[in-house]
């Protein structure tokens, strides 16, 4: 009998009208526990139970917000190992990997406990005689927080924390695959004085309770991480009822590797960001543009480095990458491996299924050559531990190349010329530009979002969050 874990609905733990397993992926025998699947009329208690918490809430103490948010963050940060081993467990990342994300989760509760004591505005003259005009910004009312699986406790946080410190009241539905980190997320926040009803969780399938979520006429603002096709469908439906939105869709990040490139630091960049956390990162680096004058050295150093990692289960020490996600994950991966082929790509490493130990979703990462920017490899985001070269004359083609794809998120750039890292970080089409580092890994105090079809709305994080999470209001006062 597993141990049944139920939604948080207006201060309660409610039972879901169903359960579903959280199945391990690093070895399927291995079950997390059994996790309520809300219902479209569970959702709607949910919703309710937040517009009825919004008015006290919104312009409550907010002394006592900035304490519920930093005990909130002191309780993750003093349970890091815990959350990052259960994070490891249910998504499949490693356990320092884990770990760190959880660390992330706790200072990001951290850092909006502070800005709920920075809530400021302006008071600027009127052009009118005997009135001046003030500006400020009030919370947008209930917001429904739609989280994907591949940062199961760090997307939650970066939503859910300045939601909350902007006196916003929250329905949060986690992504079905990982409701383990979301679920001990909520028992956290339930026992750091937040007032019932304030702070809702809803698990369960899109599927089912996505369209009620976004549909829901008390429901004031969505903000959804996830792919680039829900997001559409969101977006066009908040659209339609003129709610604000705000989407974190996909990426196809480019890394490009310059002639002058320091060559191990540009081979370790380019293997934590296209491989590490099995490349389910939004910011994985998947499309490895490389210059002529290095790309042999570049493509043996690679192939070395690929040898010596240590793929297996992500809870037990020394292991550098876990299993990707879920069955249908590793499907994806290995077909798309299977698709640059049949385009002309050449794996010359990984690309297989492996067996490590227990029954779980693990695969050797894959990296394909002499690929072009027409081939679909290199045009939708494959989502695993897949990477492509492309190779370039120079530095104008790369950068061509690096901008020539529908999505923006990140990009990054592998050289010892300022010249050029100058020039890509002003010319790149992406929203994060990385000179001499990763494309993924971020802070956690500063904007984070992409252009083009990997974002859309206002950024996430750090300050910049207030412009989603608030609304501006414009008074007028006369003598
Ligand atoms: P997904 O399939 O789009 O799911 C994301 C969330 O949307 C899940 O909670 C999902 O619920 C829910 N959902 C599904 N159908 C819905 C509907 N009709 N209405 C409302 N919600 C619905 O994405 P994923 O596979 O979880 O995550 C991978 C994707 O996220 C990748 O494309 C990745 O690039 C992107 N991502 C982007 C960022 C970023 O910041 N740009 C960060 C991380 C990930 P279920 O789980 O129940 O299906």
């Amino acid at each position: 009998m597993n141990k049944k874990y139920d939604n948080f609905i207006s201060g309660q733990w409610v039972a879901g009208a169903k359960y579903a397993p959280n199945i391990s992926p690093s070895n399927i025998n291995d079950v997390i526990g059994d996790y309520a699947q809300a219902d479209a009329v569970q959702l709607d208690l949910a919703v309710q139970a937040a517009q009825a918490s919004f008015p006290a809430w919104s312009t409550g103490n907010i002394q006592a917000r900035a304490d519920a948010l930093d005990k909130i963050g002191t309780e993750i940060l003093s349970r890091r190992d815990e959350l990052g081993t259960l994070l490891a467990r249910e998504e499949g990342k490693t356990r320092p990997e884990g770990i760190g994300e959880a660390t992330r989760a706790g200072n990001i509760f951290k850092f909006f406990a502070g800005e709920c004591l920075r809530l400021t505005g302006e008071i600027v003259p009127s052009v009118r005689s005997g009135i001046s005009v003030e500006i400020t910004r009030e919370p947008m009312g209930v917001v429904g927080l739609i989280t994907p699986w591949n940062f199961p406790i760090a997307i939650p946080a970066w939503k859910i924390a300045p939601a909350l410190a902007y006196g916003n009241c929250v329905v949060f539905k986690p992504a079905d695959l990982v409701p383990g980190c979301a679920w001990a997320l909520a028992e956290i926040i339930s026992r750091s004085g937040i007032p019932a009803g304030v702070f809702n969780l809803v698990m369960g399938r899109g599927s089912v309770i996505g369209d009620p979520l976004v549909n829901h006429p008390a429901i004031n603002a969505i903000s959804f991480t996830g792919s680039q096709s829900v997001g559409e469908r969101i977006a066009q439906q908040c659209a339609l009822q003129l709610k604000k939105v705000q989407l974190e869709m996909g990426g196809k990040n480019p890394q490009v590797i310059l002639d002058d490139a320091n060559l191990p630091r540009a081979v370790e960049l380019s293997v934590q960001s296209a491989f590490f956390s099995s490349g389910q990162r939004c910011t994985a680096s998947s499309r490895l543009i490389v210059s002529d004058g290095i790309y042999a050295r570049f493509l043996d150093a690679m192939k070395q480095r690929m040898a010596t990692l240590r793929i297996g289960d992500p809870l037990a020490a020394g292991i550098d990458i876990g299993p990707v996600a879920s069955q249908a994950q590793l499907e994806q991966d290995l077909s798309y491996v299977q698709i640059g082929e049949a385009e002309g790509g050449v794996l010359v490493a990984g690309g297989q299924r492996l067996q490590c130990g227990t029954e779980g979703f693990y695969m050797a990462p894959a990296l394909l050559t002499d690929t072009t920017m027409a081939m679909r490899i290199n045009r939708e985001e494959v989502f695993g531990p897949v990477a492509s070269v492309i190779r370039v004359k120079g530095y104008e083609e790369a950068l061509a190349e690096a901008n020539n794809t529908p999505y923006g998120l990140s990009a990054g750039i592998a050289t010892t010329s300022l010249k050029y890292a100058a020039h890509f970080k002003r010319h790149s089409q992406a929203g994060m530009v990385m000179v001499n580092l990763p494309t993924a890994g971020v802070d956690y105090h500063v904007p984070f979002g992409g252009r083009k079809g990997s974002s859309y709305g206002s950024r996430e994080q750090g300050r910049y969050a207030n412009e989603f999470f608030t609304i501006v209001k414009t008074a007028y006062v006369g003598d």
